[in-house]
């Protein structure tokens, strides 16, 4: 099959012909349609996190369809269409695992990071953590829905009923959570870099209610904030739009150094935090809700081959909305 391989960080990836992998008695195989490119993958090509498995395959964001079941899996059948998360296999008996917060798991492993994702043609998967899909559309616009979708989601949710939600960053995830929230009627404001009249534009478009700068302060302060960019200075920046009380939340899984500040800042029970992986269970409840409340995508495709122009449009930010690698 051909794959694109990471052999070393900030290196381009190298278009291989590697065996198809087989499945252990506990996984499926799965013959990969599209891969959504994630952020995540350029912290982990760049060394932002450390790199644990090498030669590795990247990506998280993966739609496909099983062709062959482990000798011990009985939930799926051959031909069915399944997502692969980051979330690629838990202890289920840490502390973490037992209180139902596995996206803490002591041991959690990683797709595309300890095991081998999904810039390939085949892959392989625990079968207890793929996602069942719906079918009302293609793989590749479902793909982004596997981390940038989820990942916000689940943002979205620690936001705790927030009826006006600033978001810092308006790329992949944003785009498509700024849909579920409006349909929600919740009130979202957009801050994007300078310059960014793109972003700014699509993000009018998709029913924000006021765009503006990361500097800029809206015309009302605001319950919670999502911040989407890894720059550090936004979750201080947030400070200051925030109401008392408000919450931001960072949902990026690696960020530049947060600066200080001074303590009045975060002072009336403001609240700076993360959101970090995801649970199988909140993979379920958001394609649950996904199939009942169809978001649309926009989506830049690239063919395998050109992983590494896919990596750097999204580095650049060229592309507004989602890349995803068109495999199938
Ligand atoms: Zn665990
Ligand atoms: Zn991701």
């Amino acid at each position: 099959m051909k794959a694109m391989i990471l052999i070393a960080k900030n290196q381009p990836l190298i278009l291989q012909d590697i065996p198809i992998p087989i499945p252990k008695e506990d996984e499926l195989l799965i013959e990969i349609e599209a891969c959504g490119v994630c952020r995540t993958d350029l912290h982990i090509l760049e060394g932002d996190l450390p790199l644990h498995k090498k030669p590795l395959i990247l990506g998280h964001q993966i739609v496909g369809k099983i062709q062959q079941l482990g000798g011990k899996v009985q939930d799926w059948k051959v031909g069915d269409r399944v997502g692969i998360p980051w979330l690629a296999c838990t202890c289920n008996e840490c502390c973490y695992c037992l209180k139902k917060k596995e996206n803490l798991c002591d041991k959690a492993l990683f797709t595309g990071y300890h095991t081998q994702g999904g810039y390939a043609e085949y892959t392989t998967c625990n079968a207890k953590y793929a996602l069942a899909l719906p079918n009302f559309t293609s793989a590749v616009a479902l793909a982004p829905l596997l981390c940038a979708g989820l990942i916000g989601f689940r943002a979205y949710l620690a936001t705790k009923g927030a009826q006006t939600i600033g978001f810092y960053g308006f790329g992949s995830s944003a785009h498509i959570l700024l849909q579920i929230a409006k349909e929600q009627n919740k009130r979202i404001f957009v801050f994007t870099r300078k310059g960014d009249l793109e972003g700014k534009a699509l993000a009018k478009k998709l029913g924000a209610v006021w765009v503006g700068d990361s500097d800029e302060i809206p015309p009302e302060p605001l319950e919670a904030v999502i911040v989407f960019a890894p720059a550090g200075e936004l979750m201080v920046q947030a400070l200051q739009v925030l109401q008392k009380g408000g919450i931001c939340i960072s949902a990026g899984i690696h960020m530049t150094d947060i600066p200080s500040f001074p303590y009045k800042d975060l002072f009336f029970e403001k609240v700076l935090t993360t959101v970090s992986h995801l649970t199988r269970q909140n993979g379920k409840d958001f394609f649950a809700y996904i199939k009942d409340h169809p978001v649309e995508t926009i989506t830049h495709t690239y063919p395998l081959e050109l992983a590494n122009e896919a990596l750097q449009d999204l580095k650049e930010g060229k592309k507004k909305g989602s890349l995803v690698l068109k495999i199938k």
